[in-house]
């Protein structure tokens, strides 16, 4: 595995991949890596050729109260992580080599960004749709991986690819949890033991409304309102968003239907304080008729194939 720091090394590395048609897969992430960057990598390799990960904690897609300084690092884990899940390039540039200046360009995704992390966390995406396109420009990946813990990101990324015609098929990756159903984050060592027993209820909750979605005469707004209601049951936890959304539009459905007569995937996406410590975590639920169900994470597949302007499918 090599280490490198630099775009003009990165490129290098590039070029030699492509003179051996090696395929590419990529996975951009900001580091102190867990299993779920893991199962990510492992995808990658099995899909590709050679891996390219990226490790950079991006500035641009923080807030000025957010944790950008205190974000957890530990390059050295990373790497020995990054060589056992089959990655051949780790690219780990500083601050100063990704924007030697201030950039004067950014790549704002409207719509999607509408709700959930659009809404609570300005600009967030602004910064991740800028720096993976510079990323993108760079690895020029035949595959990315993304992990549905971030299902915005996902919706976002793969709306920047389709209008700005990058050639490059999007991963949508399972989320990956701890035995209690925790959703593994790199924001989840923040926690102190009170809050880690307590942030459980997250995706408790979550399961919990994939059954309550089958009551009749079950709304968005009243399932979302009932999740709440079970989260606060929490001493600990204070609400930023829960919400039933359309995806991957992420649009409302339509206001005061019963979910049980639409027919569309949705996502119940959600973002939970403990302390200063903000979890996110959500999951795919299928309205189906009568026989909504809902679709387990380790269902959610990438859509096959065409990798120019490909929709976001889940597979199943
Ligand atoms: P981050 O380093 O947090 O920016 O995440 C890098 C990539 O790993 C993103 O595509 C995330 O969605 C993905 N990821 C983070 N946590 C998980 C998880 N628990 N399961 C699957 N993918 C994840």
């Amino acid at each position: 595995m090599i280490i490198v720091r630099t775009k003009a090394e990165l490129i290098n590395q590039i070029s030699a991949l492509r003179k051996q048609n090696k395929s590419i897969g990529f996975v951009p992430t900001m580091g102190f890596l867990h299993e779920g960057h893991a199962s990510l990598l492992r995808q990658a390799a099995s899909e590709n050729d050679a891996v390219v990960l990226s490790i950079f904690v991006n500035p641009l897609q923080f807030g000025p109260n957010e944790d950008l300084d205190r974000y957890p690092r530990d390059e050295e884990r990373d790497t020995a992580l990054a060589e056992e899940n089959g990655t051949g390039i780790v690219f780990i540039p500083s601050v100063q080599e990704m924007y030697p200046d201030k950039p004067l360009t950014s790549v704002i995704v409207n719509q999607v960004t509408d709700r959930l992390c659009g809404a609570s966390r300005p600009g967030h995406f602004d910064g991740v749709g800028t720096v993976v396109s510079k990323l993108f420009h760079l690895v020029t990946p035949d595959r990315a991986y993304f992990g549905m813990k971030d299902a915005q990101q996902v919706a976002v990324i793969q709306q920047m690819v389709n209008d700005l015609n990058f050639s490059v098929q999007i991963v949508p990756c399972p989320i990956v949890r701890e035995p209690d159903g925790l959703a593994l984050s790199s924001r989840n060592v923040y926690l102190n033991a009170e809050q880690r027993e307590q942030a459980v209820i997250l995706s408790q909750s979550l399961q919990q409304a994939s059954v309550w979605m089958n009551e009749q005469d079950m709304t968005a707004e009243k399932l979302a309102a009932r999740v709440k209601e079970e989260i606060a049951k929490a001493s600990e936890a204070v609400v930023d968003y829960v919400e039933l959304l359309q995806f991957p539009s992420l649009q409302l459905p339509e206001a005061n239907v019963s979910l049980t007569t639409l027919n569309q995937p949705l996502i119940l996406a959600l973002a939970v304080k403990f302390g200063t410590t903000r979890l996110i975590d959500n999951r795919i639920l299928e309205a189906k008729g009568a026989n909504a169900h809902v679709q387990n994470d380790d269902e959610i597949q990438a859509a096959p194939g065409n990798r120019n302007g490909s929709e976001l499918e889940l597979c199943r």
